[in-house]
């Protein structure tokens, strides 16, 4: 599962396919703070502050070195916090309320102002964040970045307890999203998730747990009883192969374990060993866990790798990374008070769920979650007062950046790459493009992009 990859890739989409080169849509992009913004793209006067780089350009100023060190510690903290999708949204959600976000309800009416700092959380496992620039008109753009919080991994399946070994407890399990499944084998793993729990009052509550100690390993078979798995390489069964051991089945006869035991075995569905875990994790008896959502999750925490710390050695890179960098981005481009002073744009970060399945389910970026909220917003701002095709201008005014990882090119299989197309690492941004739209780059949009790259001196 460790990734060496050190870059995000950014690929590109726009909400209006016929942009209007005469707009000014990328200028402010919320990944770069500029304090003046150009009216047109042909303007030959603009002046723009760089914002802290994510890159290594090799001028990079020695002040500027320690923000990008600053920012690589806090990116390899935000990927420790973040075993699941539901963590790294509850640490996006931390983070937000901690630099000053306002938290909405997407059940209550919303009142928000020119200026304002907001977002909200749908299943506790994708998130939108917004600022409200002071200039802000009805019909001005929002200028977002999206990313995903989820990562392919095993996830534990409804019914947990596995009756196939008569001597080990055994954890049923489930791939989600295209995963190298090889990987999870003979790793320190754990659980965490999402669990409901009923509370003394007979009301519901739903919390987050991590268990924070190896309690499951999937043993790969001895090379004994597989001669030939270096010739015809490893393929796991992954309903049969893959299911990681919990503990071996304990024979204790004595009546107070036999009481224990039998109360436990009430949540048939799993074994009991597995919920006195969670329970004393959670702080609460077994019978409060009313329902489980969990992620089977690695425990070797991400750290810098190589020679030089040149690398981020971690699990969930895609699309954390991305995620990351577009939070900071917002946050630290409306840290002051004065941030949003002279912005027309609403800046906005969408962090999805279950990108790794096809984003078909109602945290993905299939749902309209985001235009929903779009909606909302400009139905809020523009008060009482909504010019005709608001919604819809504000829409052909926004771009939306598409962030996520490239592969960079691996030293070994270098010839799986394309020969003209190859992401070398510490090279600069990647911009994909498909030319059966898989990705929704055009030219228009990779050429917006690389004009804001020049301006800050982003290689790409
Ligand atoms: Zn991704």
């Amino acid at each position: 599962m460790a990734t060496i990859i050190t870059r995000p890739h950014i690929l590109l989409h726009s909400f209006s396919p016929s942009l209007n080169l005469n707009l000014k849509p990328l200028s402010s992009l919320s990944l770069f703070r500029c304090t003046k913004l150009p009216n047109s793209l042909h303007s030959n006067s603009i002046t723009l502050t760089p914002r802290r780089s994510f890159c290594s350009a090799n001028s990079t100023p020695p002040h500027r070195k320690s923000e990008s060190i600053s920012i690589v510690n806090d990116l390899l903290d935000y990927l420790n916090e973040s075993w699941t999708h539901f963590h790294a949204t509850a640490e996006a959600k931390r983070q937000l309320i901690a630099a000053g976000f306002h938290l909405l309800d997407e059940n209550e009416e919303w009142n928000l102002k020119p200026g304002g700092r907001y977002f909200f959380t749908r299943n506790m496992s994708s998130l939108v964040a917004f600022a409200v620039g002071e200039k802000y008109n009805v019909g001005d753009g929002f200028h977002a970045i999206a990313a995903h919080t989820d990562s392919p991994c095993l996830k534990l399946k409804p019914k947990t307890a596995s009756l196939k070994s008569s001597s080990y407890l055994m954890v049923n399990v489930q791939t989600y999203g295209g995963g190298l499944w090889h990987t999870w084998f003979d790793r320190d793993l754990s659980v965490a998730g999402r669990v409901i729990l009923r509370k003394s009052d007979n009301s519901f509550l739903h919390k987050l747990v991590k268990v924070n100690r190896p309690i499951l390993r999937i043993p790969t078979l001895a090379i004994h009883l597989d001669r030939t798995v270096n010739q015809d390489g490893f393929k796991p069964n992954l309903e049969t192969h893959l299911l990681p051991l919990l503990s071996v089945k304990l024979e204790d006869t004595s009546s107070e374990t036999k009481e224990k035991t039998a109360a436990l075995t009430s949540k048939a569905s799993h074994h009991p060993l597995l919920m006195q875990i969670l329970s004393e994790e959670l702080k609460c008896d077994v019978d409060d866990i009313v329902s489980i959502e969990l992620n089977v999750c690695d425990t070797q925490p991400s750290c810098l790798g190589g020679g030089n710390n040149e690398f981020i050695f971690s699990g969930r890179l895609d699309n954390l990374a991305s995620s990351y960098c577009a939070l900071r981005a917002l946050i630290d481009s409306c840290e002051s008070s004065s941030d949003l002073a002279s912005e027309h744009a609403i800046r906005m970060v969408a962090l999805f769920d279950n990108e790794e399945v096809g984003s078909d389910s109602a945290q993905g970026a299939g749902a309209p979650t985001m235009f929903q909220a779009m909606r909302r917003i400009v139905a809020s701002l523009a008060d009482s007062y909504i010019g005709e095709g608001s919604f819809e201008r504000t829409i052909r005014q926004s771009f939306l950046v598409s962030a996520d990882m490239a592969h960079g090119v691996h030293p070994n299989f270098s010839d799986k790459h394309e020969e003209h197309h190859r992401p070398e690492l510490q090279k600069g941004l990647v911009i994909k493009h498909n030319a059966n739209q898989r990705y929704a780059t055009t030219g228009i949009t990779s050429f917006l992009f690389k004009e804001v790259g020049k301006i800050h001196n982003l290689p790409m």
